[in-house]
């Protein structure tokens, strides 16, 4: 029986770990669940999978979690609680919580020695190198979840880095591949995220339509499967079945395809090296009619190249690409800024701030914090003037 703690459990990758894990109740025990706020999914959760530890992040709810709990279990809050439950000794973590909030959960675990299923990738953009030191040092694998990397990571099982070319990340291409500049204009926070072929959270919904998303995944990428930034391309693939490919030195390419569903990359990370039977995961051949790839837009999607920019200057430049990209994104949830600002606060942000080569922790989280003071400034300027009408 491996034992399992979710953190991040009532978001999307949340609820598909617990259907994973309900399919197979005979393999797998939850250990600790933790959620930012959302009480009522989380009780119903408690009830189910009965775990001894219980984290919700805003403490202003434990009483009320506490109140309605009719089981026995332990309730931790904030950060604390989060670090607290992702280090006791367990089998797995899940690390499925949203943004740079994952980022001291995921040491944690791996100071303890525990192998992490990364779905949270903004830890592994903003301290790459730090967290793979701390992984190879603690002998803590990371076990990707994003749909991409762990296509690529079944791609290369059985095969050496020599062997690698390099890597093609699909990208759905969001719900404005095609927009005009001009129609981009008016896009409004619902437009946004809502994602033509993924059912996702919020973050990253708006991060795909912006193509963040995929920048974001280039140096995870980078990080995951030791590569150079040159190694790492990107193609517009709007069916979303062929999930990422590897291209070998001999013109090879090895690709995983399947259907779109996020419970197929969270059971290859939680079962491997084997692999678990899935109900509802079928996908027939030959309802595809066609499968496309095309190059990305840069010009239409700035927000690639910034993320390409930050990943070659290195250091503490991601870590300043996704703070800023974490501000704006929410500003523009909150219909605080238009959706072209997005990647203009990023931009301005990455270009205003002093990046050092250091990539400790200190000096990240110090980064961290003052690249998001600055997109503040810039999201409250640009906010003045907007709505336009
Ligand atoms: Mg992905």
């Amino acid at each position: 029986m491996k034992k399992i703690t979710l953190l991040g459990s009532t978001g999307s990758i949340g609820h598909n770990t617990l259907e994973v894990i309900r399919q197979h109740r005979d393999q797998y025990c939850v250990q600790a669940l933790a959620a930012r706020g959302n009480v009522d999914l989380l009780l119903r959760q408690i009830e189910e999978f009965q775990p001894p530890y219980v984290c919700i992040f805003d403490p202003a709810l434990r009483d009320t979690l506490q109140s309605r709990l009719t089981t026995d279990c332990e309730i931790l809050t904030g950060l604390e609680g989060l670090v607290e439950v992702a280090s006791h000794p367990v089998d797995m973590v899940v690390n499925a919580v949203v943004g740079a909030v994952g980022l001291h959960p995921l040491l944690a675990a791996l100071e303890a020695g525990t192998p992490v299923a990364v779905a949270n990738k903004e830890p592994l953009v903003m301290a790459g190198r730090y967290v793979m030191e701390k992984s190879i040092a603690h002998d803590a694998p990371l076990l990707p979840v994003d749909s991409e990397h762990s296509a690529i990571f079944q791609c290369l099982q059985g095969f050496e880095s020599r062997d690698v070319r390099q890597i093609h990340l699909t990208a759905s291409g969001g719900p404005f591949y095609r927009c005009s500049l001009e129609e981009m204009r008016q896009i409004s926070p619902s437009q946004a995220m809502s994602h033509p072929t993924w059912d996702m959270g919020t973050k990253i919904s708006v991060d795909s339509a912006t193509l963040m998303n995929k920048g974001l995944e280039i140096i995870e990428a980078m990080w995951l499967f030791g590569l150079e930034l040159d190694q790492i391309r990107v193609v517009i693939h709007p069916q979303s079945i062929v999930h990422s490919l590897v291209e070998f030195i001999d013109g090879s390419f090895i690709a995983q395809l399947g259907p779109a569903d996020m419970k197929l990359p969270i059971a290859y990370a939680l079962s491997y090296p084997s692999r678990l039977v899935l109900s509802n995961t079928r996908m027939d051949l030959t309802d595809m009619a066609t499968l496309t790839f095309d190059k990305p837009d840069c010009k239409a999607f700035p927000s690639l190249d910034l993320a390409r920019q930050a990943a070659r200057c290195g250091g503490t430049a991601p870590a300043i690409l996704n703070a800023a990209n974490e501000e704006a994104v929410a500003a523009f949830c909150a219909s605080a800024i238009p959706f072209l600002a997005i990647a203009d606060i990023v931009a301005r942000t990455l270009d205003e701030s002093e990046s050092s080569s250091a990539y400790d922790l200190e000096a990240v989280l110090a980064a961290d914090r003052e690249a998001r003071l600055l997109a503040r400034a810039h999201i409250k300027s640009t906010s003045e003037s907007y709505p336009p009408c």
